[in-house]
């Protein structure tokens, strides 16, 4: 195995615009050449800074042109954004919801807050997200239909919806896991939140990650790959769901000059407007970011190429991945002592790589969640290590 300084000034070779003494992270935000002090100026100055304002429709409209999904709202975070796309998709106390292990914990989390549980089945190496093969087979093992509805029969639950994770910005087996869906009639909700400006290739057409899906999420938290601060946003192309999610995200409240009327127990999900203009001024940079992060890759890919022992995560065939954090592998037996010591220098010279998120099937309070066997989610999850991957982190191209 190649001695951990040596990949450590790989990474500094690469990247153009960092000094010796710079603290290098996974993943910073950019507001450079940005129309992102005007957008919030102008909220403040005409007060426009919280909950209604034209900003939010703006940027609702952006996204849906980006992305293609004709309805989006815009809410207050991601985990908020899967909390309430589950809620709409039918998901109740007790209902379990089937997800890969190997995810953020907010995928779970927001199953955990409406009562639900996790159910977690394993991945598959390529695209790091759920295994069609794998869900496939623990649909088979443990259902049974009572009045056209999956439960699992080891535990007497719903099985509620599944919900495949774009990992690091890779598309998913996405299109095998929804004819899955469709053949066992489950809600598909995609937690897209690291996938902005990742596609799937279809004969002639790219479909976004998140437009496969009923209901879908995305993130626009500080690190992802456009922020607003913080928010998120809901993407759907059926109506009624985007007209709820709108009522629900903004607390029930039937629309009227001065009365104050609820109908339903709503929440305050709102994404500010203040946020919703940083958010339209990174949108204008969001085509350069992909293209800079593809680059960003590809010069990764490239000074690694010669080592045997480990490799750059690339994009499966017929997807594009936006490499929101680019992933390095190690292909050796026994990873975790070499991943361990790669991280300490690492960190040590001021390089904050990271290793991929632990299983959530370990973590205390979800230990106890229903779950296939997760060989390949145990295997990929000690070898793998986020590098640097913010796209200012390079020369402009
Ligand atoms: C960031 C993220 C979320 C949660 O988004 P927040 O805006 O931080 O609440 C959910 N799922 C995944 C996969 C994420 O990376």
């Amino acid at each position: 195995m190649s001695n951990s300084f040596e990949i450590i000034n790989r990474i500094r070779l690469i990247l153009d615009n960092v000094n010796e003494k710079d603290r290098i992270s996974i993943h910073e935000p950019c507001f450079l050449n940005s129309n992102a002090k005007k957008y919030v100026n102008e909220c403040i100055e005409t007060g426009w800074v919280s909950s209604s304002g034209d900003w939010v429709l703006k940027f609702e409209k952006l996204i849906s042109d980006f992305t293609g999904s004709k309805y989006v709202i815009a809410v207050s975070n991601g985990t908020d954004a899967l909390r309430l796309s589950l809620y709409l998709a039918g998901v109740k106390p007790n209902d379990e919801v089937i997800m890969p292990p190997l995810t953020f914990v907010a995928t779970a989390n927001a199953v955990a807050h409406l009562g639900a549980s996790p159910h977690f089945v394993d991945i598959e190496p390529q695209s790091l997200g759920i295994s069609p093969n794998a869900l496939q087979k623990r649909l088979d093992e443990v259902s049974i239909i009572k009045n056209g509805q999956v439960f699992n029969r080891f535990s007497g639950n719903r099985i509620a919806a599944v919900v495949p994770v774009h990992v690091f910005g890779l598309p998913s087996k996405i299109e095998e896991i929804k004819s899955i869906c469709l053949n066992w009639n489950l809600p598909l909700i995609e937690d897209a939140a690291e996938a902005l400006g990742s596609r799937v290739n279809k004969l002639d057409k790219k479909i976004h990650c998140g437009c496969f899906g009923e209901i879908s999420t995305l993130s626009f938290n500080g690190n992802k790959i456009i922020t607003t601060g913080g928010g998120g946003a809901i993407l759907t192309n059926n109506e009624l769901h985007a007209k709820r999610a709108k009522h629900l995200s903004s607390t029930a409240k039937i629309s009227h000059p001065w009365r104050f009327y609820h109908d339903q127990i709503g929440w305050n999900d709102r994404l500010p407007n203040i946020n919703a203009a940083l958010g339209s001024s990174q949108i204008e940079k969001l085509e350069e970011k992909i293209i800079q992060k593809r680059i960003l890759h590809s010069k990764y890919k490239n000074i690694f190429e010669d080592l045997k022992e480990l490799e750059i995560i690339s994009e499966s065939k017929n997807t594009e991945s936006n490499y929101w954090l680019v992933t390095l592998r190690l292909l050796c037996k026994n990873p975790e002592k070499i991943r361990e010591k790669i991280l300490q220098d690492a960190h040590e010279s001021k390089i904050f790589i990271r290793p991929s998120w632990d299983l959530l099937n370990q973590l205390p309070m979800y230990k106890k969640s229903p779950s296939g066997e997760l060989k390949e989610a145990i295997n990929q999850s000690n070898r793998l290590i986020n590098l640097p991957s913010s796209p200012q982190l390079i020369k402009n191209i």
